[in-house]
């Protein structure tokens, strides 16, 4: 899969969304599209009785003017960010990809995407927060990837960079857009920003191929980060989730040798490790639901809510990985989730 592209064949449009720029945009792209009118996104997106994975199969885009809140305190990303201003925003729910182990197939109803054109609230909600830190003296983080995985929606609606530019005006603000996109070239125009860490989650090619169905393979994803790189953009690498599959060890090790062989190590900001884990609830749910991946009868522990592999699993395997990475990428600048 290189860029894929969705066709919606029904666009779901909210009454109060119509008149916004981004609905514009949206549905100039898919002039075929069915639009329908609807009264509450949670009308079509909370319905009972829905299919994630058979929606996922033929999305439909929903169009919807958020209400408050616009913005979420993140703590569990706090350790990432040095800083206790770390919040998440949700400019778009559910993602064009689907991998395996998405916790969005156990928090949402519905496969469908939905996205949120009043992006004006959301920014002025960050300037308010901005006014009222908990450090002032350290930056606001703001996670706009947290719910979806907004730079592979790039050349449908251009969100990202929309974002770039508003992120670019600010002090003591920075945001952070993980993806898993090769669609680097549809920000490509925009001014690299102080503000911004892009932030690539990479995996071996096998589990690309096998666990994270629709996104573009790792030569195409390393790719977008090198030119990130040369192009002047802070650049973090995500090796999150690593999956302990059989034969994890080597797998990932020819893996890391991969990547920073072809990543120039001194430009990248910092790198984060982790292994799969999952709220417990999202994860009783999908596997009450399907079997499509094996990841969800694998041996695991619960943990303060969250289904993760036991801690001597988890600590063996992240200890020797994080070992491997730091023959390449200084250790304190490598943050694992233990
Ligand atoms: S790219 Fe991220 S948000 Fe999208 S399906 Fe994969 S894990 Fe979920």
């Amino acid at each position: 899969m290189i860029n894929f592209q969705p066709n919606f064949s029904h666009i779901y449009v909210e009454r109060d969304a119509f008149g916004f720029e981004l609905t514009d945009l949206a549905l100039s792209k898919f002039p075929r599209a069915t639009v329908i009118k609807i009264g509450h996104y949670k009308d079509v997106f909370n319905r009972p009785g829905q299919d994630f994975q058979i929606q996922k199969s033929s999305m439909k885009l929903i169009l919807a003017k958020k209400t408050e809140p616009f913005l979420y305190p993140a703590s569990d990303m706090v350790q990432e960010f040095d800083t206790p201003n770390v919040y998440y925003n949700t400019p778009i729910l559910n993602c064009l990809y689907n991998c395996d182990y998405c916790f969005l197939q156990g928090m949402y109803p519905s496969g469908n995407i939905v996205v949120f054109v009043n992006e004006k609230d959301f920014m002025d909600a960050i300037n308010i927060k901005l006014n009222e830190l908990d450090d002032p003296l350290k930056p606001m983080v703001v996670s706009i990837s947290y719910n979806t995985d907004i730079m592979a929606m790039e050349n449908i609606i251009p969100m990202t960079s929309r974002w770039i530019e508003f992120v670019d005006t600010q002090e003591n603000l920075i945001i952070e857009v993980r993806t898993k996109s090769a669609l680097f070239s549809s920000i490509n125009n925009t001014k690299p920003s102080k503000n911004v860490i892009l932030s690539w989650t990479l995996s071996p090619d096998s589990i690309c191929k096998k666990n994270e169905f629709n996104t573009p393979p790792l030569q195409r994803r390393l790719d977008a980060c090198k030119e990130a790189m040369a192009n002047g953009w802070q650049v973090r690498i995500c090796f999150d989730p690593v999956l302990l599959v059989e034969g994890w060890y080597d797998i990932y090790t020819r893996f890391f040798d991969e990547v920073f062989n072809k990543l120039d190590c001194d430009k990248l900001l910092d790198i984060t490790l982790g292994v799969f884990r999952m709220n417990k609830d999202y994860f009783n749910r999908i596997r009450k639901r399907e079997n499509r991946s094996r990841l969800f009868y694998e041996s695991y522990v619960i943990e303060k809510g969250t289904v993760i592999p036991g801690k001597k699993v988890r600590y063996n395997a992240l200890d020797q990985l994080e070992d491997k990475i730091a023959q390449f990428f200084p250790r304190d600048k490598i943050l694992v989730w233990r």
